[in-house]
């Protein structure tokens, strides 16, 4: 989807509005990518609210980068996280949990919760896991403004989802790299080859032990990001007319087996990639 200025600031201003109206905030992220698919909009317009980062899709991360994400994020304790997967009622349940009992009531009053994050994170999975049957629509939904929905849930919990849809921020560069390479937001946000290069490099530097093993022919592991994609096409028969390399395809194929956790559970980001330039003001 497009973003506007006009979408922006309507956006904006919903979230303001819906925000002041909840006890507490669940933010959901990425556990691949914690501080990409964050939004620093939201940190400036939550503070001072009762709030947790929900790693999302702990189960396909690695396990070692998560550690350290939850280290980082617990450190000031300004944004309490949990790591969790978001089909696993007792994980996503636990958390709601130590959230709601942060907020001072009265416990015949209802709590009320908002669900927020970037699309795609997996705020309706989690919603559903939570009420037991199947209360939001999974998978993107491609829309500036809708209905904000509430659900019910025992102990006293009401649940709101996001009124507009919080925006990816794919600057600077690297952000939208890593975003583009979770799937997050669409490949053609970013050059394509570029893309590649980045996934390639990531696996060289940090999971040449997942390469090795989904890709056994890569014996001797290259050195560079171009000599992998080019043995992984020539091994996996993506090839041109005149047996050339395709690169595209090859491309394609390991990012496509970098998404699904066909590599094995890796990170697209840890605290050691943060950047100072990082805090852009969108
Ligand atoms: P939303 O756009 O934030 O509402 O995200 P969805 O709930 O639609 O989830 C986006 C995609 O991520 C779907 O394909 C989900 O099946 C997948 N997904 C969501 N949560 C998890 C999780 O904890 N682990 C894994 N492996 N996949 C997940």
């Amino acid at each position: 989807i497009q973003w506007f200025p006009g979408h922006m600031l309507e956006t904006k201003n919903q979230l303001k509005s819906a925000i002041a109206r909840v006890d507490a905030l669940l933010e959901v992220v990425d556990a691949r990518l914690p501080l990409a698919s964050s939004n620093p909009f939201l940190e400036r317009i939550a503070t001072g609210k009762n709030r947790m980062k929900l790693l999302n899709k702990a189960d396909i991360a690695d396990p070692e980068a998560t550690q350290a994400w939850l280290e980082y994020f617990n450190r000031d304790i300004k944004w309490p996280a949990a790591a969790i997967c978001a089909t696993r009622p007792q994980e996503v349940s636990h958390a709601l949990e130590s959230l709601v009992s942060q907020v001072d009531r009265n416990k015949a009053r209802k709590a009320k919760v908002m669900v927020v994050g970037i699309p795609n994170t997996g705020k309706s999975t989690i919603l559903n896991t939570l009420a037991g049957r199947k209360v939001a629509k999974t998978g993107n939904v491609p829309a500036v403004t809708r209905h904000q929905q509430r659900t019910s849930l025992k102990d006293n919990i009401d649940i709101y989802d996001t009124p507009g849809i919080l925006w990816p921020v794919i600057e600077p560069r690297h952000r939208g790299l890593v975003l583009a390479v979770s799937g997050a937001i669409s490949d053609t946000a970013v050059d394509y080859h570029e893309l590649a290069h980045f996934a390639a490099q990531l696996l060289l530097e940090r999971y040449p032990a997942c390469l090795i093993e989904r890709y056994p022919f890569l014996n001797p592991l290259p050195g560079q990001a171009q000599a992998l994609i080019e043995t992984v096409g020539k091994a996996r028969g993506c090839l041109k007319k005149g047996g050339h390399v395709d690169f595209q395809k090859a491309s394609q194929l390991i990012i496509r087996d970098l998404r699904s956790g066909r590599l094995g559970r890796i990170s697209f980001e840890t605290p050691k990639d943060i950047n100072v330039d990082d805090d852009t003001d969108q």
